[in-house]
């Protein structure tokens, strides 16, 4: 039987980032597993025969930290990224208008217009009381009308749930609340309103999809500690053993998954918490399909990154120009361009397998992101059974219960899916949560990105984290204390 210190289950963002952390610590006892051939998880990419190259999904490269601004150029080099300035928009009512659609409504056709006017109005005048889920909050911040017209169509077709089973504490970066003066302002003026959010700016590999970063980090790392088509089957926390699906046995002392925390519970068999995961850790799937296309994009989709669709003429609630994060993601720049299309699929919104493909080739013609069927020279095809986690009504009690039982055991369940938290699920927060539970393990340190999300979303952290230096110098006072 193998042992290791420390175990990391998943060779994604997360558990990459702990694997990485732990090299630079200089620690030597400790393994990875993962159950596929290559490292990236949920951020590999893909390359298919006809020469185009996919994501799992629109992935851009967007930060919190230099910490993890400076791993990305040590993975790729300076030269191996492209910089974008991000431009999103809302296909709705057979025209495109800017995002954040809340501040550009002066593009819609009068009627809609007046509608999000008046809901605006009417809430500019009432008392807001506090929301207990995400469509009171959409009613509260954006008025009815904006809720009927745009936000409730198009959230039920990203989280594949109705509002209404989502909470509100994710939203602060998530969402741009609307401002009557700024929405009356841009109006008037007929001024679009861009520059919202935290990825106005972006980064993309220059070659090899996003999967490219992750590759380059495990390549970096001391291989033989890398085990892939390596799946883990069962858990004994008693024991402390991991039991692999070739009939192996890994001893550890701690764990570090970054595995999706409902099928962690399922391999450990604790059967108490299987009954909490199934109330509060609800999620959706990710369906992605990829268009390669002969020819150039129209002029007006030339510079667009991604965009929008609330209304149902498509599938699809996000499609991304992914000939415009890379020439490379193209077999032929001058002669081919490529969509990626995203649709949401959960038990409230199930997809027809099948028929998807054609739902959505049809889906980019209704919506005119392509004219002729005969332009597809190459389609793709991937779902994610694990795409979002949905922010869930009773997600918050439910982790309150679950993290602290499996630490109790050693195990720490890190991650977007491990950590359940759409807010800090993204590629640097989830490298960041691998970096931080290894200083938490090996230095004590607090871990801030999985437990303070408000705190990480707020700006742009140095490295060592501030806190860390407050806590790092009372620990050495103490100890100084002690030895005089
Ligand atoms: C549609 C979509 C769009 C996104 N867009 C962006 C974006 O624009 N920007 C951004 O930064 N992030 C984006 N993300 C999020 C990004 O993909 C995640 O942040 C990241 O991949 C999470 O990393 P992780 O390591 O926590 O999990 P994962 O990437 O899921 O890694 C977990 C790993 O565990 C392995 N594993 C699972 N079960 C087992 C088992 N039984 N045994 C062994 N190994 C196992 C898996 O194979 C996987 O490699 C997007 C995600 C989706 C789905």
């Amino acid at each position: 039987m193998k042992r290791s210190s420390i175990l990391i289950l998943g060779a994604g963002p997360t558990g990459l980032g702990a694997a990485r952390q732990l090299t630079i610590a200089g620690e030597s006892d400790w393994a990875l597993l993962e159950a596929s051939s290559e490292a990236g998880g949920m951020a590999a990419s893909f390359f298919d025969e006809n020469g185009f190259t996919w994501d799992i999904g629109g992935h851009v490269q967007f930060s919190h930290y230099i910490f993890f601004d400076k791993a990305m150029e040590e993975f790729l080099g300076r030269n191996g990224w492209l910089n974008h300035q991000r431009e999103s928009w809302v296909w709705m009512r057979d025209r495109f208008i800017p995002y954040p659609f809340q501040n550009n409504i002066h593009h819609l056709p009068n009627d809609d217009l007046n509608h999000c006017l008046q809901g605006l109005l009417k809430i500019e005048c009432q008392l807001k009381p506090k929301p207990s889920n995400f469509q009171e909050w959409i009613d509260s911040s954006f008025g009815r009308g904006l809720a009927e017209v745009f936000m409730d169509p198009y959230n039920f077709k990203v989280w594949a749930y109705p509002p209404a089973m989502l909470n509100t504490t994710w939203v602060g970066e998530r969402v741009a609340v609307t401002d009557l003066g700024r929405v009356l302002k841009n109006l008037v003026y007929r001024t679009n309103d861009l520059s919202w959010g935290p990825n106005n700016t972006f980064q993309f590999p220059k070659k090899g999809g996003t999967g490219a970063i992750w590759r380059a980090c495990a390549a970096q790392l001391p291989q033989c500690k890398l085990h892939f088509n390596t799946k883990v089957a069962r858990i004994d926390l008693q024991t402390k053993r991991v039991y692999t699906t070739d009939g192996l046995a890994h001893a550890y002392e701690r764990l570090i998954s970054t595995i999706p925390l409902r099928e962690l519970i399922n391999l450990t068999g604790q059967m108490q918490l299987k009954a909490l995961a199934k109330r509060g850790l609800l999620y959706s799937s990710s369906n992605i399909l990829g268009l390669g296309l002969r020819g150039k994009p129209r002029e007006d989709l030339a510079t667009k990154c991604w965009m929008y669709f609330p209304e149902n003429n498509c599938p699809f609630y996000r499609v991304t120009v992914f000939s415009n994060y890379s020439p490379y993601n193209v077999p032929d720049i001058n002669h081919y361009w490529s969509l990626m299309c995203e649709v949401s699929e959960s038990f409230q919104k199930p997809v027809d397998q099948a028929a998807l493909m054609e739902q959505v080739i049809q889906g980019t013609m209704n919506t005119k992101l392509i004219e002729r069927r005969e332009d597809i020279i190459s389609t793709w095809q991937y779902r994610a059974e694990y795409g979002y986690p949905t922010p869930c009504l009773h997600r918050d009690e439910v982790l309150a219960e679950i993290i602290p039982f499996l630490e109790h055991h050693n195990v720490y369940s890190r991650g977007r899916f491990g950590m359940w938290k759409y807010e800090v699920g993204n590629q640097d927060h989830s490298f960041m949560q691998g970096v931080e539970v290894v200083e938490h393990l090996l230095n004590d340190r607090e871990e801030i990105t999985a437990f303070d999300a408000n705190h990480v979303n707020s700006r742009k952290h140095p490295w060592p984290f501030e806190r860390w230096l407050e806590t790092d110098k009372s620990k050495t006072l103490l100890i100084r204390q002690i030895d005089i």
